[in-house]
């Protein structure tokens, strides 16, 4: 197996378009599994991490700019005031360990459902920028980079640059079931995200479905019915938990049963949504 380590953008680009079986690696701690458990050999490893401008994020023209190489313990202790849902999410990743290495970029390279980024992104309205040498650059709204399971929207010559998403405009919550607090790969997870300005609830649901996925009925419900002055409405709020839970589509497996995730979806939607409300009243009343 070859072993390209790239040491620019361009240079990766490159290696990528010249190889397209090249399989990338940032943190590590997806490729490193299956390498070792043999799920699969590619013909090259393309290590990204002497890139160093993928390490950085920055704030471009108002939007936070999340590189390929910012791991989860970055986005702990650095985004949590601009991306708050994000920030939730990171923080229940794997172990400390598992924060220092994994990364945004690479959740969204193994597009596995029961990956944490992929609600909050979702719900925020995160866009994906790819790039290949010979196309340029690609912005992929997050609900059309999931394919499948484990399958995303990257061309064989393409790499994930960054992630792009605005600075949270309001509350923001991520909620997930696991069966222990540490270490642990979803049973399901939800992200709300309010965006005031717009009027709009956004939603991500992870783990309950081929791909994350937004609940778009309930989402076009809190559009037309919210009253943004106003307490929850109770009706209003059981219905939006039966929405986001009818927008799922959970299969049975290992880490629970399919009516299991049905039910936690629209317990985990009710409460993310009271939460966020919450926020938003007390920061009206401030
Ligand atoms: C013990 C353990 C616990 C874990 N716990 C969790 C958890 O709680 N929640 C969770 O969501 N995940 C968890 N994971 C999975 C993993 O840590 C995450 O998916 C992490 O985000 C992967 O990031 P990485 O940088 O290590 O990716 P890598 O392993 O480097 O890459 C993952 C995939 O993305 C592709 N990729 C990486 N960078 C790019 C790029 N720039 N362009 C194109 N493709 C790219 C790779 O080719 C590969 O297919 C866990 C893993 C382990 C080993």
């Amino acid at each position: 197996m070859d072993f390209l380590r790239p040491t620019t953008w361009a240079e990766a680009l490159a290696a990528k378009a010249d190889r397209p079986g090249a399989l990338p690696v940032q943190g590590g701690t997806d490729v490193m599994v299956e390498i070792n458990f043999d799920v699969r050999r590619p013909e090259a490893l393309l290590d990204l991490n002497q890139v160093a401008e993928l390490r950085e994020w920055d704030m471009t023209d108002g939007v936070c700019r999340i590189g390929a190489g910012v791991t989860y313990t970055t986005v702990v202790n650095e985004l949590g005031g601009v991306l708050p849902g994000l920030a939730q999410a990171a923080r229940t990743v794997g172990s400390p360990q598992i924060r220092n290495r994994g990364t945004v970029a690479g959740n969204l390279g193994a597009a596995s459902p029961a990956g944490d980024s992929h609600p909050p992104l979702l719900a925020a309205g995160a866009v994906v920028e790819v790039e290949s040498r010979d196309r340029g650059t690609r912005l992929i709204p997050a609900g059309e980079f999931y394919l499948g399971v484990k399958r995303n929207a990257l061309e064989p010559d393409e790499l994930i640059r960054a992630v792009r998403v605005d600075p949270a405009p309001g509350p923001q919550y991520f909620s997930k079931v696991g069966t222990r607090n540490a270490m642990v790969i979803a049973v399901c997870s939800f992200a709300v995200a309010l965006h005031p300005g717009e009027r709009r609830v956004g939603t991500g649901i992870g783990s309950a479905a081929p791909t994350p996925r937004r609940a778009l009925e309930a989402e076009d419900l809190l559009a037309r019915e919210l009253d943004w002055t106003a307490p929850l409405d109770p009706a209003l709020l059981a219905r939006f938990g039966e929405l986001c839970a009818a927008a799922a589509a959970p299969i049975d497996d290992v880490r629970g049963t399919a009516a299991y995730r049905l039910h936690a979806v629209g317990v985990m939607a009710r409460r993310t949504l009271t939460w966020a409300w919450n926020d938003h009243l007390t920061r009206r009343a401030a």
